[in-house]
């Protein structure tokens, strides 16, 4: 994301060409803006060979079914976010399995660490952020919106659900 002013003293931001990138600065504090891409992680939840899925009430990909995906917080480790995002998505609490895949594309501004994981209590609630949540057997996938906003963080959130649904692990977004 491009800001405007400094972060640290409010002095507007110019481009600067620092070791070969440009990047927002202030010429006032020093200030240097770097743009790095976020964390995500994803949990590829199964349960008597059925994946857990939930339709999405949120951009990117509203209507669409994912896994259990958030932001990690500051205050806790991507493994403790995966869990805390599909308790609070799904209303299972699970237990990690390992990392299933990291996924990542250029120019989306994210990093999405998938992981595995497995029930191990709770019981099955909607959320704000889930309309409906479902089992699905990997021949039975839910049909999938014919559309979406067709932006590259769509593009490559998508690919990344085909893949880890699928258990692949190299995107093919080009
Ligand atoms: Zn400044």
């Amino acid at each position: 994301m491009a800001a405007e002013f400094c972060l640290h003293c409010g002095a507007r931001l110019q481009t600067q060409l620092i070791a070969g990138r440009e990047r927002q600065t202030c010429s006032q504090c020093g200030f240097i803006l770097y743009r790095n891409p976020v964390p995500v992680v994803g949990v590829l939840v199964t349960h008597n060979g059925k994946i857990l899925l939930l339709k999405r009430h949120e951009e990117p990909l509203r209507g669409f079914w994912a896994p259990p995906t958030g932001y990690v917080e500051w205050d806790e480790s991507a493994e403790q976010a995966a869990v805390r995002e599909t308790f609070e998505e799904t209303g299972f609490e699970i237990e990690l399995d390992g990392l299933l895949g990291v996924y990542s594309h250029a120019n989306t501004g994210i990093l999405f660490l998938v992981y595995r994981g497995r029930i191990c209590g709770g019981q099955m609630q909607a959320s704000e952020e889930s309309e409906a949540i479902g089992f699905f057997a990997p021949d039975q996938l839910p049909a999938q919106p014919a559309k979406h906003s067709g932006t590259l963080l769509d593009e490559f959130f998508l690919d990344v659900i085909g893949k880890v649904i699928t258990n692949k692990l190299v995107t093919t977004l080009d």
